[in-house]
């Protein structure tokens, strides 16, 4: 029995980067999907449920970190940034916001096919039978529903709960840096809200109701699951 086409959506406004590159991703057995826009983007998105997504961040009507950090609070497929030379900034931020992996451009088919390859490898090994919810000890996060339950009750949570909850369960029994946590639930205006992060945390720890799951990593940020 073959296994189902892995779709992979291409953003990126540049024919001459998408039209070579879906025709190798094809040819090696993959279904390309093209957004041009970063609307477009967040559509595909939510509709093809892509298995990879290829990201440019220069798009004609915004920034592909937007793109980045707003699949990354309905999704956790898994995202390679193309990048400019000499964007490094771009890159670390771009790796913040929870991007897999980067590729410079001009990108060389080869390496693009190798990276692709290894990232749906990895994700095909880790997954299981719903790549949107994690289950951590018996609390599982349903990230497209938006929804917690903790040993099957479900538990009220405030959109900014929901979003820290998810940001930490995305990367369950790692350590997630305060910075990244602000940066990934207020992006740009975290500087305002540090304060509001911790008020944030004491609930979402209330209400978890497991004492211990929610580690604080002193001086560095959090750790969701052991
Ligand atoms: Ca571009």
């Amino acid at each position: 029995v073959a296994s189902p086409k892995r779709t992979i959506l291409l953003v990126e406004d540049e024919e001459s980067i998408t039209a070579p590159l879906s025709e190798a991703l094809s040819r090696e057995g993959f279904e390309p999907v093209i957004a041009g826009t970063a609307a477009e983007a967040l559509e595909l998105a939510a509709a093809r449920s892509p298995d990879l997504v290829l990201l440019d961040l220069g798009l004609p009507d915004g920034d592909g970190m937007d793109v980045l950090r707003r699949l990354r609070r309905i999704t956790t497929t898994p995202v390679l940034v193309l990048t400019a030379r000499d964007a490094e900034r771009d890159v670390v931020r771009g790796l913040r916001l929870g991007a897999d992996d980067y590729l410079v451009k001009p990108v060389r088919l080869r390496e693009l096919l190798a990276r692709v390859e290894a990232v749906v490898r990895r994700t095909r090994a880790a997954e299981g039978t719903d790549a949107t919810a994690v289950q951590i000890e018996d609390l599982r996060v349903d990230l497209a529903a938006r929804r917690a339950t903790v040993a099957d009750r479900e538990i009220t949570l405030t959109a900014k709960e929901f979003d820290i909850l998810a940001a930490l369960a995305r990367r369950p029994g790692a350590a997630v840096s305060r910075q990244q946590l602000l940066d990934e639930v207020w992006g740009d205006a975290y500087f305002a809200v540090s304060r509001s992060l911790d008020v944030h945390l004491t609930s979402l720890r209330q209400k978890l109701g497991r004492p211990g799951l929610l580690a604080t990593i002193r001086g560095f940020g959090y750790r969701l699951g052991r």
